[in-house]
């Protein structure tokens, strides 16, 4: 995976999205000092069947935030659409670009927006939006003709998209030093982790498995991968 860039957002549908795989990438990019920002579609308030949207949209979001700073993520921002429920059109597109405006970066981070996850397991409608639009929110931002009444500059400095959780992975980045990092930023999904059962309640467990499967393919090391698409 390159890692001649200095600035990355990373733009996923729910908070707890980039803690399950990429976040062991982010915290050795943090580490080298680079920067990293996140933008999470919502605030994961439909997330935790017990507890009503009212009360876990706030929940979530101060776990997200405390699981950002683990991994030395300082800046992370809410573009409020409504969890479960997303849409792929113009207002996410255009949030989203938005966002890139404002931020400048030279990478864009994703979720995967592919029909299944690797293994062949099916993923969700917010997931497939959100990424689709994140890689179609990147050309927008570029376009100064589009989405004109953001009376913000146009940003085409980002050079490459890399899709977390993607079953057509290309690059990947060893996680050896920062996995245990990675694990504690997931835990600090506390309410939403306690409300889970099977296997992704084992914050632990899983992302360890995850990180040896990556690994498997690129040379046994603990790894996290990416689909990287060139813009
Ligand atoms: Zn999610």
């Amino acid at each position: 995976m390159p890692e001649d860039w200095q600035t990355a957002l990373a733009v996923v549908a729910h908070p707890d999205d980039l803690e399950y795989g990429a976040s062991g990438a982010i915290a050795r990019w943090t580490a080298q000092g680079k920067t990293v920002k996140y933008v999470l579609a919502c605030r994961g308030e439909a997330g935790i069947d017990s507890m009503p949207p009212e009360e876990a949209g706030p929940v979530r979001e101060r776990e997200q935030i405390a699981g950002a700073a683990v991994v030395g993520v300082r800046t992370v921002e809410f573009l409020d659409h409504q969890d479960g429920m997303m849409t792929y059109g113009l207002p996410l597109r255009r949030d989203i670009a938005a966002a890139i405006r404002r931020h400048r970066p030279d990478l864009v981070i994703s979720g995967n927006h592919r029909e299944t996850f690797p293994g062949g397991f099916l993923n969700m409608a917010d997931h497939k939006v959100v990424g689709l639009a994140t890689i179609d929110a990147v050309r927008d931002a570029a376009n100064r003709w589009v989405f004109r009444d953001l009376d913000l500059e146009p940003w085409g400095g980002v050079k490459h998209v890399a899709v977390a959780g993607s079953p057509q992975a290309t690059h990947a980045v060893d996680i050896t030093d920062t996995l245990d990092t990675a694990i504690a930023s997931l835990r600090e999904h506390a309410s939403y982790l306690a409300a889970l059962s099977g296997d992704m309640a084992d914050a632990e467990g899983f992302l360890r498995r995850i990180a040896a499967m990556t690994g498997q393919r690129f040379g046994g090391r603990p790894a996290a991968s990416f689909e990287l698409l060139a813009m």
